[in-house]
């Protein structure tokens, strides 16, 4: 699953092209039928942004193209004309680079009418702004769980599963506990944690995992092992320490 700071980065990569007039391909006879290039060939690409879990391409125009890469979406930045196998769902060609989304089963144009309301603050904005987090976070049912609430999207923008488990874990917080007995405190410092580990590796770093697929190995921090089980409505599944990350509803080992 592409995390936020991934699409991070591929709105990194995708600066190579701001500010050219793109050649517009879709190769894909399932991005085809959205009759796109047509529509974006030729013009400026003026903007590119990550969103949450989007990446909005911004065209001139006042144009938009919304991005959403699901589970195996990926977009690359290659040079002009590199050759490759299969069909890639959209190509978009300057000067000197191309850029190329793969399997994009998200692929829509809109008007320009800025970012999605239904968004949560993103969690890579500097700074965050924790205090609008923390106000999304109390207006949710407080018997709802930590862990199953840090991956709503209309919460906070942009955490995924493998930093809602190291975010968890450094801040000793269990997945399973529900919000009203979560403090303030301890959300803030959780926020703060996916925000830094976020960063860090958007600046490349590779930190050391500590929870995320670490089933039946020892704790970093006291030993304990493991443990996981899918939490929430889409059962994605909870990494958690049972010796140091305690309380809430834990379900049975
Ligand atoms: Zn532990």
């Amino acid at each position: 699953m592409p995390e936020g700071d991934s699409l991070h980065r591929a709105a990194q990569r995708l600066q190579l092209l701001v500010g050219e007039a793109v050649e517009v391909e879709t190769p894909h006879p399932r991005a085809a039928v959205k009759g796109l290039a047509g529509r974006l060939d030729g013009r400026r690409l003026e903007r590119v942004e990550a969103v949450g879990k989007n990446l909005l391409l911004h065209f001139e125009g006042g144009l938009v193209l919304r991005s959403h890469l699901r589970m195996k979406g990926r977009w690359r930045v290659e040079a002009r004309g590199a050759a490759r196998v299969g069909k890639p769902w959209l190509v978009l060609r300057g000067a000197e680079h191309e850029a190329v989304l793969w399997n994009g089963p998200v692929l829509e144009l809109a008007r320009d009418r800025g970012r999605p309301a239904h968004l949560g603050p993103d969690i890579l904005a500097q700074p965050p702004d924790l205090d609008s987090m923390l106000t999304r976070f109390r207006a949710q049912p407080q018997t709802r769980e930590v862990g199953d609430a840090v991956l709503d999207q209309r919460v906070v923008a942009g955490i995924g599963n493998m930093w809602k488990a190291e975010a968890l874990w450094d801040a000793r917080v269990s997945p399973w506990r529900a919000l009203g007995d979560v403090s303030d405190e301890e959300l803030r410092a959780l926020l703060k944690t996916a925000a830094k580990l976020m960063h860090g590796r958007l600046d490349g770093a590779r930190p050391l995992r500590h929870a995320y697929r670490r089933v039946g190995r020892a704790c970093h921090r006291c030993g304990a092992v493991i443990r996981s089980y899918p939490q929430g409505e889409n059962a994605r599944i909870a990494y958690w320490c049972p010796g140091c990350q305690k309380g809430g509803r834990q379900p049975k080992a």
